[in-house]
């Protein structure tokens, strides 16, 4: 987008692309973004539909779909699945097309800030051995989870009201619903987290397990896929759905993993998508806020670079516009494994327009006009009364939670 605006930019990457990364339910609210790059076709001949989301207990005896044409704006009623080798792809070459100079396999070691307005110096080394300083006026650092600025600034947080792990890997051989409820996600509760099922378009199936630290942890030495197989026996609907599947990707682990950092920008440079922050990707949000911000911080450079006397209202703009999206969903994360909000998840009443200001949250559509305030105050209204008529199982909850963030080994990194 900034080179489209007439902006000299490099594009570093450590990876050459296609490269495996998880992640691979997007939302509604990323359509938009794809038709804007430009880029919409070509992920839609890689996508699976994905029209809804399938929510399944153990404590109920019944699944819940949740689809995305309930929500409040009709016209954002369906998304895709991808492979992230192959949507990651077609992004990077779509930058390339557009004159940006991308360069894979090309690893940044080191920022230097100087004064402004100088910009910055980037110290990269190429995987074929060359090393190169580049001179820009902005960095913008895209580094995932990564997080290479806020590591060198040391300005990353673990956060202190969630924390989870994962374990996936892709299978082949899981049997899907019939029609259009194919390419839905499906959420299991178990109980020591919950599963994601995403079904891919070339008939692989990704699996993953996000559960409390401490659980990953009981592991001890045992191979991880022996050990992702005895949690996916712990989830009985699971099971049984996986009965003839078979793995066909390496089971990979992922430690602890909610942090943000202290702060989203500074005069030369901005933090993106999960270099500023990761939340909890039970509502695969996590595409959908990088891109947006991607979206926001290209406007947001545009200005600083072109328009500097605005410098201060964009960066303070953009600040704002990175908050918000991962405050929003977090309140439903925190909760995600608390019996109220279960209930009210497989139970949703069609009252003051509460399931469809859900199923726009749950859409991505955070960012527009779209009025789902209101509803939603009201749906956590009911939550907390809920919560109050029944205090021994809400305290029992806030105990069980409590216990889970500070257990020993909660705060450590290491996958397991
Ligand atoms: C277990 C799990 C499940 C998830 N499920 C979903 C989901 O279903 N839906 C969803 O939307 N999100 C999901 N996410 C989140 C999603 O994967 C991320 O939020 C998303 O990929 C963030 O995009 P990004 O561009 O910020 O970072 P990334 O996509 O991680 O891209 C960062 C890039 O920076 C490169 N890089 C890193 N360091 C350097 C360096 N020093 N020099 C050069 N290049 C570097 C990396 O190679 C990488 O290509 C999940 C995450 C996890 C951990």
């Amino acid at each position: 987008m900034l080179a489209e605006r007439g902006h000299r930019v490099t594009l570093l990457e450590k990876a050459r692309h296609p490269r495996f990364h998880i992640g691979e339910s997007l939302l509604p609210a990323n359509l938009p973004l794809l038709e804007t790059l430009g880029v919409a076709d070509e992920v839609r001949a890689i996508g699976m539909e994905k029209w809804g989301a399938e929510f399944v207990s153990p404590w109920h005896d019944h699944k819940q779909l949740f689809e995305f044409g309930d929500a409040i704006d009709k016209s954002m009623p369906m998304s895709y699945q991808v492979r992230r080798s192959e949507f990651d792809e077609i992004l990077i070459r779509n930058a390339r097309r557009k004159n940006v100079r991308v360069e894979e396999g090309c690893r940044v070691m080191e920022v230097e800030f100087l004064s402004n307005p100088d910009g910055a110096r980037v110290m990269a080394h190429h995987d074929d051995g060359r090393r190169e300083t580049i001179q820009t006026r902005f960095v913008l650092d895209a580094s995932g989870r990564d997080t290479f600025l806020a590591n060198s600034l040391k300005i990353k947080r673990r956060s202190k009201k969630h924390n989870s792990a994962a374990m996936y890997a892709h299978f082949s051989g899981i049997p899907r619903s019939q029609g259009k409820a194919a390419g839905n996600i499906s959420i299991f509760w178990f109980e020591h987290g919950w599963f994601w099922s995403i079904p891919l378009l070339d008939g692989a199936t990704s699996v993953g397990a996000v559960t409390w630290p401490y659980y990953l942890r009981t592991r001890n030495k045992k191979p991880l896929d022996q050990f992702f197989q005895e949690t996916i026996a712990l989830c009985a609907p699971l099971h049984e759905q996986m009965a003839h599947a078979q793995l066909i990707t390496p089971v990979e682990a992922t430690g602890n993993y909610s942090y943000e950092c202290d702060r989203t920008h500074g005069a030369n440079y901005l933090l993106l998508g999960d270099a500023y922050t990761f939340v909890d990707p039970v509502f695969s949000t996590g595409v959908m806020l990088a891109m947006h911000s991607g979206f926001v911080g290209a406007d947001t450079v545009d200005t600083c670079l072109h328009r500097p006397h605005q410098k201060a209202a964009a960066l303070k703009k953009f600040d704002q516009s990175m908050r918000r999206g991962p405050k929003q969903f977090s309140w439903f994360i925190y909760r995600i494994t608390n019996p109220t909000l279960r209930d009210m998840f497989m139970g949703p009443r069609p009252v003051f327009h509460v399931k469809e200001a859900l199923l726009s949250v749950l859409a991505g559509d955070i960012y527009g006009n779209t009025p789902f305030q209101r509803p939603l105050r009201i749906f956590k209204g009911i939550y907390y009364m809920v919560s109050v008529l029944n205090i021994r199982r809400t305290f029992k909850a806030w105990r069980t939670r409590k216990y889970n963030l500070n257990h020993p080994g909660s705060s450590s990194d290491s996958p397991v």
